[in-house]
């Protein structure tokens, strides 16, 4: 066996295994290697069918009998029954939604059942056990091995491990057959092919089992001081590797050049002194940080973070000014331009719109490109007026310089459109944008344009250092003066009606409300017990049909196609909608300031950052907005986590608590920084996060290229090109 054989041509495996490995994207036995536990259990633990104890976590062991699939007349789910029987007796398991159990698994199958014991008293079950084949003579668990962490041998000595890795499943694999499989190649001879990419000296330093030990103590740890040591090391390992990756860029960045921006204070001032409002002390730091960037002429890459109507347009306004204030070097004439780009039309035709606003009194073009149209300001006819354009004819003003800023959606970095002298990008919530994307957008390969990102998302510190270890940071903690503060208020389902009796009060008076659902409408299959949470499409009818008749309520979610989502926030925007039932969607940065209240259902599934963002929709105006957060919960630990919401000063103390409370998972965006569960796990710890960079930088300045490091080198590599996306 090699650690590049495939899996197929060493396990026998039924058709379900082989979709399941397909699913998780295992094909080779190294893909088997690198795929972790998730938690581990100890054996010995199972308890008996006999004094059950109501809502105890169990796992027995027993025999399944009488398994068969049901409808539920009163929920119209399907419903999977049947028995578990040991020695001592018998309990009946239901599960929700899942009536392919009774078809997976046949009677007299012997089974671990784990779960929670539901009912009432005489009346106990097991609600949605999870099922795990166990062989006919088990009495505790089958794992019937220990692997010698040093010499990769197999023990015979079936009682010394206590731990059993449970994997993450997906229909048609088990736990077990991960173990079993585990087992036949720990003990193969393949992990002698594997390198260790992280010098031993900081594996030393920091106490860190060799790659050859981890996996070994990750799959099979006798001890939860091993499994968790492995784990550290795999933590370190991609925290390590991702800075490495950052720092590289960060590198290269830095011997590029880019365009020295070289407006006047005078004209700086001018340009801040015109807004309609003072710039907030937090904005004008904020601007000359990144005026201090540009001058440079090296390129920027900064990330500017701040709460919603933080004013971070007004920052992007004023670098994109100076920007334009600026020829190009050793020419009369001509400016140096700005692109601008927005994750969707409707932010693209907000930001034109807000430019339009800041630059009434400059002289200047700009232009809008969409996927649905492209437009020039000012129209030649009406010079207050913004001007639909052909894409050619805009594209032909872009590269020739005459239009000194575009604001866009992605079609903005697509190949035809080219710039005479792009200098600075603005990148409004879009996450990742790194020195590639750039110099595709620059027109001479000579100079890449300066970066500036800007998020609304609160990121806590560790994910900062990381994630964005090649951006500075800039945070606007501060927001403009005088807002109403928005009245955050924890409804309980007995409040509801009062809730929205409000909500009636408000739009009464001419506002608008969103009601944000967590789901769209297929039932949840996972949660399939807990109590369902609510859909748009069914809330959206219910509040028709019981709650406001009178009033215009129309849906919003992902599922929908862009186009429609544009046209429905379109007719929301232009009040041809009062209610707008949505899903978490509408989270970025969409403004229709007239949408004033907001009531979130299912709010516990959310995370505190989550719920920030979603309420930070509706404080865009002077009216007062209301927040309404609904758990469907009531447990003591739910209401304080969501109490939090009322006190916190901004979202990043939000995220940090999410970060602390519930698990980097609640971070969301996961898959777009390309960290895996485990990576997610190490940002809690910022004494590991903070090693790892500093082991980064350390390593760069030594040896810069990784020339003394090959396996390295070629691991970050390998690693750059499987999580990012372009
Ligand atoms: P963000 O993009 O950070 O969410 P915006 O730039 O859209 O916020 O600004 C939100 C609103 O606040 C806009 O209407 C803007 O005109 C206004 N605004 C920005 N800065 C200030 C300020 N210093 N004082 C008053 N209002 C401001
Ligand atoms: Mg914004």
């Amino acid at each position: 066996m090699q650690l590049s054989s495939d899996i197929i041509g060493n396990f026998r495996l039924v058709e379900a295994q082989k979709g399941a490995l397909r699913r998780l994207n295992i094909g080779t036995v190294r893909d088997l290697l690198f795929h972790f536990p998730f938690r581990y259990e100890a054996s010995g633990n199972e308890t008996n069918v006999s004094g059950l104890a109501l809502g105890a976590d169990v796992s027995i062991i027993g025999t399944l009998e009488k398994l068969e699939t049901k409808k539920s007349w009163k929920r119209r789910i399907p419903i999977s029954e049947g028995y578990l029987r040991d020695e001592t007796g018998k309990i009946k398991m239901m599960w929700f939604n899942q009536p392919y159990i009774a078809k997976m698994y046949a009677d007299g199958t012997r089974v671990k059942a784990i779960g929670k014991v539901a009912g009432s008293a005489g009346k106990l079950y097991l609600a949605n056990p999870k099922l795990e084949r166990v062989s006919a003579d088990a009495v505790s668990d089958t794992g019937l091995f220990i692997v010698d962490a040093n010499t990769g041998e197999k023990k015979a000595d079936a009682h010394e491990q206590k731990l059993f890795a449970q994997y993450p499943e997906t229909r048609g694999i088990t736990s077990l057959w991960f173990r079993h499989a585990l087992e036949k190649i720990l003990t193969a001879g393949v992990l002698d092919q594997l390198e260790d990419p992280i010098p031993a000296d900081l594996l030393k330093r920091y106490n860190l089992p060799t790659l050859t030990a981890a996996l070994v103590w990750i799959h099979t740890p006798q001890t939860e001081k091993d499994a968790a040591a492995a784990r550290k090391r795999f933590a370190f390992e991609e925290v390590f590797l991702i800075q490495l990756e950052r720092q590289l860029e960060r590198l290269a960045q830095s011997r590029e050049k880019s365009f020295a921006v070289t407006a006047s204070q005078d004209a700086i001032e001018a340009f801040i002194g015109a807004f309609p409002f003072s710039a907030t002390v937090a904005q004008k730091r904020a601007i000359d940080t990144i005026l201090n960037d540009m001058r440079t002429g090296r390129p920027m890459s900064r990330l500017l973070e701040g709460d919603v109507g933080s004013g971070k347009t007004a920052v992007a306004a004023s670098a994109a000014h100076a920007t334009i204030c600026t020829r190009p070097e050793g020419q009369k004439c001509g400016t140096l331009q700005v692109a601008y780009m927005a994750p969707t039309e409707i932010l693209a035709k907000q930001h034109f719109e807000s430019f339009i606003h800041y630059f009434e009194q400059f002289p200047i073009n700009i232009g809008l490109i969409t996927g649905s149209g492209s437009y020039k300001f000012p129209s030649k006819i009406k010079r207050e007026k913004a001007t639909p354009v052909s894409r050619t004819q805009l594209l032909k003003w872009v590269a020739n310089g005459e239009i000194p800023i575009l604001i866009g959606t992605h079609a903005l970095i697509e190949k035809s459109v080219q710039f005479k002298h792009l200098a600075l990008v603005v990148i409004d919530e879009q996450h990742r944008f790194g020195t590639n994307q750039r110099r595709k957008l620059a027109h001479k390969e000579t100079r890449i344009p300066h970066l500036l990102s800007m998020t609304a998302t609160p990121i806590p510190r560790t994910l900062a250092l990381t994630v964005y270890g090649d951006l500075d940071l800039t945070l606007l903690d501060e927001m403009p003066p005088g807002r109403k503060p928005i009245i955050t208020e924890i409804v309980t389902q007995s409040g509801r009606a009062a809730a929205y009796a409000k909500i009636r009060e408000q739009l009464q008076a001419g506002r608008q409300a969103y009601v944000i659902c967590p789901r769209i409408d297929e039932p949840d299959p996972e949660k399939a017990f807990a109590l369902q949470a609510k859909s748009v499409t069914e809330e959206a009818k219910r509040l028709k049909k019981d709650i406001f008749q009178d009033r215009t309520i129309d849906i919003l979610h992902s599922k929908m196609k862009p186009s429609e989502k544009d046209a429905t926030m379109q007719r929301f925007s232009a009040h041809e909608i009062d209610i707008l039932v949505a899903t978490s969607v509408i989270e970025v940065g969409v403004n229709v300031p007239n949408a004033t209240m907001i009531f979130i259902e299912g709010a516990e599934r959310f995370g505190l950052a989550q719920l920030h963002q979603l309420r930070g929709r509706v404080v865009r105006s002077n009216h007062q907005a209301y927040c309404f957060v609904c758990p469907e919960s009531r447990g003591e630990h739910t209401l304080a986590r969501l109490k939090a919401l009322a006190t916190a000063k901004n979202g990043f103390e939000l995220a940090e608590q999410d970060l602390l409370q519930r698990g980097p998972g609640e971070l969301g965006g996961r898959k777009q920084w390309g960290i895996s569960d485990i990576g997610m796990e190490a940002l809690k710890n910022l004494k590991l996060v903070e090693a790892a960079r500093t082991e980064a930088i350390a390593l760069i300045k030594k040896d810069e290229n990784l020339a003394q490091h090959p396996l390295l080198a070629r691991t970050v590599t390998a690693r750059a090109q499987t999580t990012h996306f372009e």
